[in-house]
């Protein structure tokens, strides 16, 4: 008997009990708008940013309307220009080029390894040969690179890095959270995600000016006072005046259902590594496939597994999808020419024009990915694991 996956790759677990109990208040109580809130009452998205800043050990914290919202005020925080290059990963999600475009400015991709971390070699190159201000680092599918030899790299450059958290929120680097090596953090709570509001973000820093910007930029209307993981007042008197409005924050509703997921964020990055580890087991020694080997400084969170078919040719790949489709196993793939669902290749960014990099390319043509929701048990993971070998194995051998 062939087996058969039936789980549903794009099924998060319900909201908990108590997030819908804390947006039922919010929702009898009528005042949605952060800033709406009654005598002596704090709100639920003040109260979430003071309790995330703390998650993450990070001084400040804001809550916004997305993950990409989050980048993109990140990146008018430190004052990125119009028509100015700014340094980012060659793979990572749309979101974070198109946050760069959004301002006017320009990304400069940097290559990735076949750990699929950012290649800090050719980091290294273009600080030396360049002028560039700011990395924005997206810690693409949880992979975290050697985040000591990276910040060496960017402070003797003086490089500014803007990090991007959206898959590692809950990770850490050598016992130092995500997030908290660069300037400033983003994260996002879209669905998908490690935290789940439907849409939403958050934005850390430890830098009060910097932080004091955001707050204004992320559409404050003079209410910073009201913020709980803000900076204090003089940070605010320079930049409330030259500091435009750009309305991207977080509701009351949204913020009262992440609360209690925020409590139990690391039970479930522990859940998702349970998961990613059953996989992983299961695809070793794999012939023709290569499980990432992940350092051992890394805390990672294993919501997505990637492995690499290297040197397949493109033929191959797509056989292996298709078979493991038929047998009800969805995988991504991040070689492919045509930009798919969420997943698009640095040279389908065509409004940021990028030069040729066959290293990268090399690797990105043999990435393929797997979400892994924690709605799948542990014999899921297996089962997935036993269709994945075989369909590899089968297109393996008769290549
Ligand atoms: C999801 C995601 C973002 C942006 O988050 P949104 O909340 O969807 O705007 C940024 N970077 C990466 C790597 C992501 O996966």
């Amino acid at each position: 008997m062939t087996e058969r996956f039936t789980g549903n790759f794009t099924q998060q677990e319900p909201i908990p009990d108590a997030a819908i109990d804390a947006a039922m208040e919010v929702l009898r109580s009528g005042r949605l708008h952060r800033y709406n809130t009654a005598e002596g009452e704090a709100g639920e998205t003040a109260l979430l940013e003071q309790e995330f800043a703390a998650a993450m050990g990070a001084r400040y914290a804001l809550a916004t309307a997305s993950g990409g919202s989050a980048i993109a005020t990140a990146l008018r925080a430190v004052q990125v220009q119009p028509g100015e290059e700014v340094l980012t990963n060659a793979f990572t999600l749309a979101p974070v080029p198109g946050a760069i475009a959004s301002l006017g400015a320009v990304p400069v991709y940097v290559g990735v390894t076949e750990g699929l971390v950012i290649d800090i070699d050719h980091l290294q190159t273009l600080a030396e040969t360049g002028t560039y201000r700011v990395l924005l680092l997206s810690h693409m599918r949880g992979h975290i690179c050697d985040m000591d030899r990276l910040m060496a790299i960017c402070d003797a450059a003086g490089i500014l890095v803007i990090e991007d958290c959206a898959h590692t929120m809950g990770g850490a680097w050598d016992g130092t959270m995500s997030g908290q090596h660069g300037a400033m953090a983003c994260y996002s709570t879209q669905t998908y995600k490690h935290m789940n509001s439907g849409e939403g973000g958050f934005l850390t820093s430890d830098d009060p000016d910097l932080m004091a910007r955001a707050i204004v930029l992320s559409g404050s209307y003079m209410l910073y006072d009201r913020h709980l993981a803000a900076p204090g007042p003089e940070h605010f008197e320079q930049v409330k005046y030259v500091t435009p409005n750009i309305s991207g924050r977080m509701d009351n509703l949204r913020a009262a259902i992440l609360r209690p997921q925020l409590r139990a964020l690391q039970d479930q990055c522990d859940r998702w590594n349970d998961r990613y580890r059953r996989v992983e087991d299961g695809l070793r020694g794999t012939p023709g496939l290569s499980v990432i080997e992940r350092p051992a400084k890394e805390r990672y969170v294993g919501s997505s597994i990637q492995f690499l078919l290297l040197d397949w040719s493109d033929k191959a790949v797509n056989e292996v999808l298709r078979r493991c489709a038929a047998r009800g196993v969805e995988l991504k793939w991040f070689g492919g020419a045509e930009p798919v669902g969420f997943t698009s290749r640095y040279d389908s960014w065509r409004y940021a024009p990028s030069q040729p990099m066959p290293r990268t390319d090399r690797v990105l043509k043999g990435i393929v990915d797997m979400r892994l929701p924690l709605t799948f048990s542990l014999q899921d993971c297996d089962l997935l694991a036993r269709i994945i070998r075989a369909e590899v194995g089968a297109v393996f051998q008769s290549s």
